[in-house]
């Protein structure tokens, strides 16, 4: 990042719903890239504010990542387990990953290849701008969010996910990426509950923010948002409503066995 060059945003606001999944490498690289793009990148000068914002923001993600990590360690602890931190990749415009290339219309993502956790800090913008949810704590939540797709990963569980991948239709992956993805929500609220344990420092309005992010990601939210329609069987992440209960289960209760997504038989 140097020069103070670096591909921003241009003009052109256009969001365009894009069906196709990006499947690359070893996992699944965006979970909202695909929804959202942005179809032009201009070289642009970044303003002095610009450049404050994206230090704030790198901070607030790295002390959000650092918390994850005394979490973590102490749940994998206690479990039997070795919690090993994945790495914190911070970029704006675009980087080249393990899983393929990202751009900033790629979304957070955590690529199981190389344990990476990618952030574009533009993104923290789009959760306000696009998604309309404000407040620190919605960026904590995807942060947080991702994590525990690591978690998955440390566990085995992506891993048997990509077997599966190879052995059912699109349709029926959908259904178990959908629960993948709800238990990422749980255990984001699962590190919530901890982090306020261990240090007192989440406040009830910390988790509406986290929740009306929640509610702003949904699939049928964002397919209604973008697409006009919403088609249940190209669902992912699941609906605003249970992306919301997974994650409050798991602030609520704080008990990491209740985050069997996989054996839940009520959706
Ligand atoms: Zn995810």
């Amino acid at each position: 990042m140097s020069g103070g060059k670096l591909a921003i945003g241009g003009g052109v606001i256009g969001v365009i719903f894009i069906l196709a999944k990006f499947l690359l490498g070893d996992g699944d690289i965006s979970d909202l890239g695909q929804l959202v793009q942005q179809p032009q990148q201009q070289q642009t000068e970044m303003t002095v504010e610009q450049k404050e914002a994206d230090e704030k923001e790198a901070e607030f993600v790295k002390v959000v990542l650092a918390d994850t990590e005394d979490v973590w360690s102490k749940l994998f602890s206690d479990m039997g387990r070795t919690y090993t931190d994945p790495t914190l990749v911070l970029f704006r415009g675009a980087t080249t990953t393990g899983c393929g290339n990202a751009s900033a219309s790629t979304g957070p993502f955590y690529c199981p290849a190389d344990q990476d956790l990618y952030i574009d800090l533009s993104f923290a913008q789009d959760l306000k701008t696009q998604f309309g949810a404000t407040g620190d704590f919605a960026m904590a939540y995807v942060v947080a969010h991702e994590v525990g797709h690591h978690v998955q990963y440390l566990l085995g569980m992506t891993r048997k996910m990509q077997q599966l991948q190879q052995q059912v239709s699109e349709t029926e992956y959908n259904k178990y990426s959908v629960r993948l993805e709800l238990q990422a929500d749980f255990y984001a609220g699962l590190w919530a509950h901890y982090d306020q344990k261990m240090k007192n420092v989440i406040d009830p309005d910390d988790i509406q923010e986290a929740l009306d992010a929640a509610n702003a990601i949904g699939d049928d939210r964002l397919q209604q948002q973008y697409q006009g329609s919403v088609t249940p069987d190209s669902f992912t992440h699941g609906t605003s409503a249970q992306r919301m209960y997974w994650f409050k289960k798991g602030y609520d209760t704080g008990d990491f066995k209740q985050g069997n997504t996989f054996a839940d038989e009520s959706f």
